[in-house]
């Protein structure tokens, strides 16, 4: 589960190419960083993977089924929103479950779901708060579990801790981090920010302009960066 497979995957907006066709592949577990600048693209292919947007061109496999014959709920892929996503009224265990509210599960399922997924980011004591009673990590924690509750073959992250101060973040890195120790399931995490590609990833994507500069790695890529950019964005001393 969560083996996911991008052949000559393009993308336009009208005339505009920003993603001419790549390929790319992801294996199960793989906890994977798609990395670059600002507007190169990584947004782009993240909801390309969702299903959020419509490929123009190749194809994408999940699990060695074609995407174009799975919509974006059948994809069994859970988008994490930052955590400004969440609904203001509602209680952190309601925010949690109501992914598994919209799919009619009943209400013993819910319950375990949102216990476990409580208990595994440690919100077991915030079940009832709403989320503007919560400090920014556990809000963010909070948009991690709705995306828990659905067991999905992979988590789609983007930019989701663009918001929080910095010590905050390398909080959160550790404890995303270590989310993916315990699941193990494939992770694909968007970030313009190479210490995060660095110290959270199993391999690498660096993004210039929707292309695919380098795949690899941290150390591959510190070690050898197949040129300047690559180089120049990793802070490799080559
Ligand atoms: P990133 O996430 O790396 O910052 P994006 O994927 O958001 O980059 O954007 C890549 C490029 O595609 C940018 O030039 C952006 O302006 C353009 N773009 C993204 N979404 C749309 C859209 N819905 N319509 C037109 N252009 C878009
Ligand atoms: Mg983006």
């Amino acid at each position: 589960m969560g083996q996911i497979t991008l052949k000559g995957v393009r993308k336009a907006f009208g005339d505009v190419e920003v993603i001419p066709p790549l390929d790319l592949h992801i294996n199960e577990g793989e906890f994977v960083v798609f990395v670059g600048p600002s507007g190169c693209g990584k947004s782009t292919l993240l909801r390309l993977i969702a299903g959020l947007e419509d490929v123009s061109g190749g194809e994408i496999e999940i699990d060695g089924q074609p995407s174009t014959d799975l919509p974006p709920a059948r994809r069994g892929l859970a988008m994490v929103f930052q955590s400004y996503a969440l609904y203001p009224h509602m209680s952190v265990k309601k925010n949690i479950a109501f992914p598994l509210k919209m799919a009619k599960a009943d209400q013993a399922t819910i319950d375990r779901k949102v216990e476990n997924a409580a208990r595994i980011l440690n919100l077991t004591d915030y079940l009832d708060r709403r989320p503007g009673q919560l400090s920014g990590g556990q809000r963010q924690r909070v948009a991690i579990g709705r995306a828990i509750v659905r067991e999905p073959a992979a988590f789609l992250f983007d930019e989701p801790l663009s918001n929080l101060d910095a010590a905050l973040r390398v909080n959160m890195r550790l404890e995303i981090s270590e989310l993916h120790q315990k699941l193990k399931t494939t992770m694909i995490y968007v970030t313009h920010d190479q210490v995060e590609a660095m110290t959270m990833a199993d391999k690498i994507v660096v993004l210039q302009a929707g292309r695919i500069e380098q795949v690899g790695s941290p150390l591959e890529l510190y070690r050898s960066p197949r040129n300047r950019f690559v180089a120049g964005f990793i802070g490799s001393p080559k």
